[in-house]
């Protein structure tokens, strides 16, 4: 397998020749042949699929067995010959070995199902992402100090265009302890003269919200907040909101964390911004826990992902419960295809759940009752993302940990 394989790996000289001859090869077998005239032609192909997944039988088609075999082809591959490859193919090279591997199955995925005119399952459906990363009040391991949110970032990704839009930047003058703590200041470069030149929080919500307004977002566009694990929605927001007596907003108990769709998408341990980053071959830009400096490159691992042909789609959200007083931190809930966010706190079309896979309409109907059965979610349950464990306290003291350590 070996020396075939490294037989398909050619160099770009003889380029020409290799993708006639590959092309003619492609026809008749499921080999790892695939040339960039193919990969540019399934990404221009605009042409309406004739099938889609849900509707074909559950991967009934000979296409799933090609693609299996090919994945199991790169699988064997070294990290030299994948990124051989992917050179071939005019594709980033840049990531670890699990990185590369899944940006050339996907490559070999979207072409091969996009010949054989099938819908690839599951896209990013949303018009925008909203990346947000609050820095908060703080004091060196002190488990229930009561954080008050003191900047307030957000970068407006426009998936179809894969670009940065723009950005929604304030600092939050604290209330409860208006003197940032030296350990706060050290943390998050966040300095005493900027908090205290900041509206409060309530009047940084209003603008945020005026500024969502001004994209349309939820009026016209869709869109998704993404974050880097739940503590900025279920811990920050969520306890300031208790703190400052306002209603929590409704397109804050719904986001995407993106550790668990990087973990999910490329196989490998969740980790933090940081740790995504390096993976990826790129380094951090600006100065870590700075929020926009930490929102921007989240942003980017975002876009990265996009480009790689991850779905990002919500995959948390915080229960009822948030609304008990006593409670500050909210609970936070796994979407998984057999608890698909709640009726009450997202439109119909966010039941999709899974990697790609559709809620049934059976499902969809339980669902607006409250009423989930995981039995009845069971035949999407192959495309489903892996467990999810629980990001809870312990996770979050965890990761204060690591990231003083
Ligand atoms: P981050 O997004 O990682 O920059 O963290 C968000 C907020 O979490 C910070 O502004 C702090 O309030 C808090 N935080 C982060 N790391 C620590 C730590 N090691 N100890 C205490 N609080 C922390
Ligand atoms: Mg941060």
């Amino acid at each position: 397998m070996e020396g075939k394989m490294e037989r398909k790996l050619c160099s770009k000289s003889d380029q020409p020749l290799r993708e006639q001859n590959e092309e003619e090869k492609a026809k008749t077998s499921g080999s790892l042949t695939i040339t960039k005239k193919e990969i540019d032609r399934a990404q221009t192909d605009h042409s309406k699929p004739r099938k889609d997944v849900a509707s074909a039988g559950e991967f009934s088609d000979p296409v799933y067995k090609k693609l299996a075999r090919l994945n199991g082809e790169v699988n064997k591959m070294t990290k030299d010959q994948l990124k051989a490859k992917l050179t071939e193919l005019k594709l980033d090279t840049n990531g670890v070995k699990e990185v590369l591997k899944r940006r050339l199955k996907n490559v070999y995925k979207k072409q091969k199902l996009m010949k054989a005119r099938i819908k690839p399952p599951g896209s990013t459906k949303y018009d925008y992402l909203v990346v947000i990363d609050y820095e908060a009040t703080c004091e060196r391991e002190v488990d229930d100090y009561q954080h008050e949110i003191i900047e307030f970032p957000a970068i407006l990704v426009d998936v179809a265009d894969m670009s940065i839009a723009d950005e929604f930047h304030s600092y939050c003058r604290p209330v409860l302890n208006p003197k940032l703590t030296e350990f706060c200041v050290q943390l998050t470069g966040i300095t005493q003269t900027k908090v205290a030149a900041a509206p409060k929080f309530p009047q940084v919500l209003t603008s945020f919200s005026e500024w969502m307004q001004g994209h349309h977002l939820g009026d016209g566009h869709s869109f998704a907040i993404v974050t880097d694990g739940p503590w900025d929605m279920s811990r920050f927001l969520h306890m300031q909101c208790q703190f400052s007596g306002l209603d929590f907003p409704r397109w804050a108990r719904k986001w995407v964390n993106i550790r668990k769709v990087y973990s999910n998408f490329y196989q490998c341990r969740r980790c933090g911004i940081e740790a995504m980053l390096i993976s990826l071959g790129m380094t951090f830009q600006g100065q870590l826990h700075c929020g926009r400096d930490d929102a921007r490159n989240i942003a980017r691992i975002a876009l990265r992902l996009l480009s790689d042909g991850a779905t990002l789609k919500i995959n948390e959200y915080l229960t009822q419960s948030t609304n008990r007083r006593q409670d500050r931190t909210g609970e936070v809930e796994n979407v998984s295809p057999s608890n698909p966010v709640p009726s009450d706190i997202c439109s119909e079309d966010e039941l999709e759940t899974g990697d790609g896979a559709k809620v049934t309409d059976e499902v969809k109907a339980k669902v607006k009752a409250n009423k989930v059965d995981s039995e009845l979610s069971s035949g999407v349950k192959q495309l489903s993302l892996q467990d999810e464990q629980d990001d809870g306290i312990e996770d979050l003291l965890a990761y204060y940990k690591l990231q003083s350590s």
